[in-house]
């Protein structure tokens, strides 16, 4: 359930609210929207006797979320969710616009598709180093040497880093290195990896599984919040179906779906879903156009050479025509454009 607090209520009403969950062994998780304070309950709620908590002075109303997710739900925070990674906004009007690699190969690599996605308004580096690949003969990664890497380039050109971590073990590591945590596909629905990144606080990107409906979806966002992480954006890169034309297809109507359900940020990756890189861009404009806070796009300097998803990698020429097409989209959609600092 959600306690809804009276607008104007005092600091000692608040504390009175959460003293009564708190002896209850109820969490509350505490959301300071522009007009309400809520607060999120979570725990055995039979605990509670009758009443207590609608005699107190500061509640409002209680409504309960019958839905399995409750801090994911769009009811915790109903004007939506924004919040900084360091001075870029997640989930505000400017769209997000995230590029790089499938998997760092070298700082070379790297560098020759940084030094020109800065111009393109990209503003997140994205690059595999511990990769999550179907076969064990396949690339892996560089690793720590990779996140290195991508911190190094990163920095040269004002960008952060987003990359994906597999194992919890490797969170602290990583967490030197990066600023954004991806979750894969692959992982979307390993709780363990899920509670680490929560209890972690580091902001993340959820992918959505391959085979995960939203709502299994949303129960993994939960697992993140429910550790008291809510820097989460929700990333549909495709599920699988009957259709062999594309790797994945891409899920379009997620986006709206889960614009009502919960107030996460919403990312669109093409490239997975598309597998194919003649479908990327119009799939990314696709997503924009249904409401998408962001895109997260793979670019290698030479794709046919790429050491993963050589199939679905833009050229850095490639991906500035796609800038284009999205900047003028965003203008459709009365959404604004990073503006490239000179
Ligand atoms: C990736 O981003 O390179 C990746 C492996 O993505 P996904 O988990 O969506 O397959
Ligand atoms: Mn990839």
């Amino acid at each position: 359930m959600i306690i809804v607090v009276k607008p104007g209520a005092s600091e000692s009403q608040v504390h009175e609210i959460i003293d009564v969950l708190e002896r209850n062994e109820l969490k509350p998780h505490v959301s300071e929207g522009a007009e309400r304070l809520i607060i999120g309950v979570i725990g055995d709620k039979s605990r509670l006797a009758p009443g207590s908590l609608e005699v107190l002075s500061g509640v409002e109303k209680i409504v309960p979320i019958m839905e399995s997710y409750k801090l994911a739900s769009r009811q915790f925070r109903p004007e939506g969710t924004s919040f900084n990674v360091k001075d870029l906004v997640i989930g505000g009007n400017e769209l997000v616009m995230m590029a790089g690699p499938c998997a760092v190969e070298s700082e070379e690599q790297v560098e020759a598709v940084a030094s020109k996605m800065v111009a393109c308004g990209v503003k997140v580096l994205r690059g595999g180093a511990y990769k999550p690949r179907t076969s064990p003969y396949a690339f892996q990664g560089l690793e720590k040497e990779g996140l290195k890497i991508l911190r190094r380039v990163a920095d040269r050109y004002g960008l952060l880093v987003i990359s994906e971590v597999t194992s919890e073990n490797d969170i602290e590591y990583a967490s030197n290195y990066l600023d954004i945590i991806q979750i894969g596909a692959r992982n979307a629905q390993n709780f363990r990896l899920l509670s680490a990144v929560g209890k972690s606080g580091i902001p993340c990107m959820l992918k959505r599984g391959i085979a995960e409906t939203i709502d299994e979806w949303l129960g993994s966002a939960e697992y993140i919040m429910s550790e008291g992480n809510y820097h989460i954006m929700m990333c549909e890169r495709g599920i699988r179906t009957f259709e062999t034309a594309t790797r994945s297809t891409l899920d379009i109507s997620a986006v709206p779906v889960l614009k009502g359900k919960t107030h996460l940020p919403i990312i669109v990756d093409p490239s997975h879903a598309a597998g194919k890189a003649q479908y990327v861009e119009p799939l990314a404009l696709a997503a924009i156009a249904a409401g998408a806070d962001g895109l997260i796009i793979e670019v290698h300097p030479d794709p046919k050479h790429a050491l993963s998803d050589a199939a679905q990698q833009l050229t850095p020429e490639a991906y500035a025509e796609l800038a284009q097409r999205v900047k003028e989209m965003a203008a459709i959609v009365k959404r604004s454009y990073p503006i490239v600092k000179e």
